[in-house]
């Protein structure tokens, strides 16, 4: 999913329009775009640490924080970027970076105890940071493979809030996809219909060509065994990120 950048125009737009355009269009839109060269988890590590060696711990920085956290660097990670650059950037821009850092991944640590509760819920594991397809999703998820012969079978698992982009199953012939769920609370909605709430033992039945999008609820993880159901020509198109505005009518 393209990274897309409007904070340019926002704050500068009338003022600076030609500086609002670059920030936009060339460095958010098509170097932080190039991910066939360079991932955006090591984007943002090398923005992270370019920011803190100048002692930016402003806005900027905070918003780089984020993403990176976003873009699965966990806090572990961080901690430890951060105190290998002290040595290069300088010891007190550390401590100013690690003030705003540990904000940032507070509530990581309120997470590792709710995802231990989750997994207690649940005979499948957890599995690992879904990294492969995070950019496709707002919020964290896992993924564990439980057969990856004769039928795909992976266990995806939400952290509350997190849900995948709006996406679809595109096939010539059978294909589309089947939901089991197996813990948590979530969410299944298709495009112009109403979502529908999911619990343990609910079943969907995703068919090809449907637009649609599946995650947690706010305050719940969530998991299901999602099944690729065979067919011919089976490809996904992952779109747009299901809109604060859409998730935010569900409870
Ligand atoms: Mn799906």
């Amino acid at each position: 999913m393209a990274v897309k950048q409007t904070a340019g125009r926002d704050s500068l737009g009338d003022f600076a329009p030609e500086f609002a355009r670059l920030n936009d269009d060339v460095l958010f839109g098509e170097v932080w775009n190039r991910e066939d060269q360079l991932s955006l988890r090591d984007r943002s590590l090398v923005t992270v640490v370019s920011l803190m060696s100048q002692g930016l711990v402003d806005s900027s920085f905070r918003y780089h924080l984020t993403t990176a956290r976003q873009n699965g660097i966990t806090r572990r990670e961080i901690a430890e970027i951060l105190t290998h650059a002290a040595f290069y950037a300088g010891w007190p821009k550390a401590w100013a970076a690690f003030r705003m850092a540990k904000e940032v991944w507070a509530e990581d640590a309120a997470d590792d105890s709710g995802r231990a509760e989750h997994q207690k819920e649940m005979v499948f594991p957890i599995g690992a940071p879904n990294d492969g397809f995070a950019r496709y999703f707002t919020g964290r998820s896992y993924l564990q493979p439980l057969s990856t012969s004769q039928v795909g079978v992976y266990n995806v698992t939400f952290e509350p809030g997190c849900r995948n982009n709006w996406h679809i199953h595109h096939a010539s012939s059978g294909g589309g996809q089947l939901l089991l769920c197996v813990a948590g609370r979530g969410w299944y909605q298709e495009w112009g219909q109403e979502a529908r709430e999911l619990h343990p033992g609910d079943v969907v039945n995703i068919p090809p060509e449907v637009k649609h999008w599946h995650g947690a609820a706010r305050d719940s993880w969530f998991s299901h065994l999602a099944l690729e159901v065979p067919g011919a020509d089976c490809s996904n198109e992952w779109l747009e990120p299901v809109s604060d505005q859409t998730y935010g009518l569900l409870d």
